[in-house]
């Protein structure tokens, strides 16, 4: 029977990837310093740990995996990236995990190690125009990320290419773009936007209003989750050692993706317009190189996925007001 370890299997794409690993009737062991949220995890084994610590790290790899994913991270949305107050802890944090994490595998000898990297590593003077993003894989330099969070993925990217140069590892990278989909954060402050204003969509009347950071002209595209999923595991068993996007090219703005959200619940929503941390004007995936490598392209359109986002998030705030009123 194949193995794997889903580092970050509490989290929203871990906890997906192991269901998704499980149907393939691997044996799953999940690590991560908190459990899956919103449902119980389908690992076989589940390892309570703190990645940043190498000794933890070093237990987790004391078996033989023939995949290891590497997901666990500081990460959270607009409001938790890009707000300036947390940029020390992500970095200290992430890169402590990319480096214990990837050298437990290098000891361990692992057949092959997946990255998820971001969309975050592209430059800043390459989305200005909301219109005209650009982020095809071999824009990245000269680097000039906006975030401390895409430095610390730009570093890892940069630690996986290296051990793979000088240790002959098998290393797999994913720059991922605006995941979204079901057993998500939703509240919070780590929750990204398509969660958020689906919240907030859930949460307001009809004929009511909701908030907006910004004007809300920036752009976006979203991948809903089951389609990052299977782009991951056919990076993972592919031959390609260069890091590949993974998101959608259907590039929406903020303001669009709301009133689709509002059209999907059937209500009418007015958006007002407050002061938020933003980031760039314009980002979308540039998916020319996955799909000449990987033959991969989303089967879906986003309207798709966020009716079924929709759904799970006006349940999470249905059950949740339910709860406040007994
Ligand atoms: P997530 O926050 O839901 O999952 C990350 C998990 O890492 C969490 O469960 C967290 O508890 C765990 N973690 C954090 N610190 C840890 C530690 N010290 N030890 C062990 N576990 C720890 O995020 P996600 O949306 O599932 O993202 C997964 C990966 O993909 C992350 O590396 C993220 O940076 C990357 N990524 C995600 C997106 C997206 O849109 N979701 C976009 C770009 C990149």
């Amino acid at each position: 029977m194949k193995t794997a370890l889903v580092c970050g299997a509490g989290g929203f794409v871990g906890h997906h990837l192991v269901n998704r690993l499980k149907e393939e009737g691997m044996w799953v062991c999940g690590a991560d310093i908190k459990r899956p949220e919103f449902s119980a995890s389908r690992a076989d084994e589940f390892r309570l740990v703190d990645l940043r610590d190498p000794a933890a790290a070093y237990a987790c790899l004391d078996r033989e995996f023939d995949e290891v994913y590497q997901l666990a991270a500081d990460m959270g949305g607009a409001g938790y990236v890009f707000s300036g107050e947390n940029c020390a802890e992500v970095m200290h944090n992430s890169a402590l995990i990319n480096i214990n994490v990837l050298d437990a595998c290098r000891k361990a000898r692992v057949g092959r190690v997946f990255f998820s990297s971001s969309a975050c590593v592209y430059p800043l003077f390459n989305q200005q125009d909301p219109d005209n993003p650009t982020c095809a894989e071999a824009t990245v330099y000269p680097a000039l990320p906006d975030s401390e969070y895409g430095w610390e993925k730009l570093f890892a990217e940069r630690l996986y290419l290296t051990y793979a140069r000088n240790h002959g590892m098998t290393c797999r990278i994913a720059r991922y773009h605006n995941i979204f989909g079901p057993d998500g954060t939703w509240q919070g402050g780590r929750e990204k936007a398509p969660a958020a204003l689906c919240r907030k969509v859930a949460m307001a009347p009809d004929g009511g209003e909701i908030e907006i950071w910004g004007d809300g002209e920036q752009t976006r595209s979203f991948l809903h989750i089951d389609e990052c999923i299977e782009a991951t595991l056919r990076l993972m068993r592919s031959d390609c050692r260069e890091p590949l996007n993974i998101g959608s090219e259907e590039m929406i703005s903020i303001n669009g993706l709301a009133r689709e959200i509002a059209l999907i619940a059937g209500k009418d929503i007015s958006l007002r317009h407050v002061p938020g941390p933003l980031g760039v004007r314009g980002r979308t995936s540039d998916n020319r190189l996955i799909r000449a490598t990987l033959g991969w392209a989303p089967s879906a359109r986003l309207h798709d996925g966020l009716v079924k986002t929709y759904r799970w998030i006006a349940g999470q705030v249905a059950a949740t007001e339910a709860a406040g009123e007994r």
